[in-house]
């Protein structure tokens, strides 16, 4: 539990990025996390501070002039338990799939349809992971967190977080003031299934599954998942680096008479959810039609995935923002929509 000085990220982010932190300490529990920022401000660390899970939702385009605090805490108890919940506290530290796997063998159900979204348990709050139909905040009790400006503990239910898609408080108005130490989760002792979304069901049935389980669900999503993302281990990147952006209903038809192939959801307030791949692959750069498996030097757009953005080996962080840029204004230029990113840039 030491901070150490100039530690290069690389290993700590899964975009791959050389960047160096000027400080850098991991800490595993609370009173840990106390003594590193009582450190911190003796040794006079210059500088912001930033807490790191599995880096695996960052963008680091510069060095880190200041303190990266990899949280570490471990953990899972079941707190209690009633007819038909059972409440799950995981420490911010633990590994998110390792933690979703943990509940399947328990035989609780509400987060098979999110296995194999890398990270850990305390990043997951952040922006309210998702996939397959499913969001953490359904199957969200609460969470502890350890306020850096007044130096304890608090407690957020579901509402206070105000969730939202790929959001929540910490992501906005509490940004970078809380270090999430726990999130505790309210898992159905008998399942509900989800299974609409995608090919979540094509996979089943491909599969030959004949009575539906939350094993044989996460089974399915964990196929899909590895036919269609690259793995970090092989090819850096961090997922979707775009959000999906809703627009009014009129500009959804309005873009509907002009591109007939754009995809849009139905969002639950009247909205339209455009897929943003969609619109991504409809544009390119001067020497291609598309951004789809577009590459320039180390930095490029994942041929099976237009949505994700890939370092091939030694692209920078400056190399991959350009390229966000680049698409950005090319789908703006375009379709009038200005994307959003869904990564931390950092
Ligand atoms: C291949 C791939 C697929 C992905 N698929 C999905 C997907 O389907 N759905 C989805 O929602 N996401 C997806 N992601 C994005 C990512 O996995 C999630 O956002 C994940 O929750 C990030 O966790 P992390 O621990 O790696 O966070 P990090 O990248 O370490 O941090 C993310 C942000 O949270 C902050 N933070 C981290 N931990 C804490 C804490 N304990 N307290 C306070 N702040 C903290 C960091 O400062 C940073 O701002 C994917 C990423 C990859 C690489």
């Amino acid at each position: 539990m030491q901070i150490q000085e100039n530690i290069s990220l690389r290993p700590y982010n899964t975009f791959g990025i050389d960047a160096k932190a000027r400080w850098f300490a991991a800490f595993t529990n609370t009173d840990e996390l106390e003594q590193l920022l009582e450190q911190g401000t003796r040794h006079k660390v210059q500088g912001t501070r930033m807490i790191l899970g599995g880096g695996s939702n960052i963008l680091f385009t510069k060095d880190y002039d200041g303190l990266v605090l990899k949280n570490g805490i471990t953990g899972i108890d079941e707190l209690h338990e009633d007819n038909e919940y059972v409440y799950v506290k995981a420490g911010a530290g633990e590994n998110w799939h390792q933690f979703v796997l943990y509940c399947l063998d328990h035989n609780w159900s509400g987060l098979e349809n999110l296995s194999l979204i890398p990270g850990n348990v305390g990043a997951a709050p952040m922006q309210n992971i998702g996939a397959y139909g499913v969001e953490l905040q359904e199957t969200f009790y609460s969470l502890e967190a350890f306020s850096l400006q007044e130096r304890k503990m608090f407690s957020f239910s579901r509402n206070d977080c105000e969730f939202g898609y790929r959001n929540s408080i910490f992501k906005g108005r509490y940004k970078d003031q809380f270090v999430i130490t726990s999130v505790t989760f309210r898992l159905k002792k008998t399942p509900v299934f989800h299974t609409s979304y995608g090919a979540v069901n094509e996979e089943l049935e491909r599969m030959g599954v004949k009575e539906l389980s939350i094993r044989a669900i996460s089974k399915a999503v964990i196929n899909i998942r590895s036919s269609k993302l690259p793995d970090p281990k092989e090819i850096g990147n961090a997922g979707s680096f775009f959000k999906n952006p809703s627009v009014s209903k009129e500009t959804y038809d309005e873009l509907k008479k002009q591109f007939p192939g754009i995809i849009g959801y139905n969002n639950p307030d009247g909205t339209m959810k455009l897929a943003a791949a969609w619109m991504i692959e409809q544009c390119g750069p001067q020497e291609s039609v598309t951004w789809k498996g577009y590459r320039k030097g180390d930095a490029g757009c994942h041929a099976k995935q237009a949505l994700v953005l890939v370092n091939y080996s030694n692209a920078s962080g400056q190399d991959i923002y350009g390229l966000s840029e680049q698409i950005l204004k090319t789908v703006s230029d375009t379709f009038g929509i200005i994307l959003e990113r869904e990564v931390n840039i950092i």
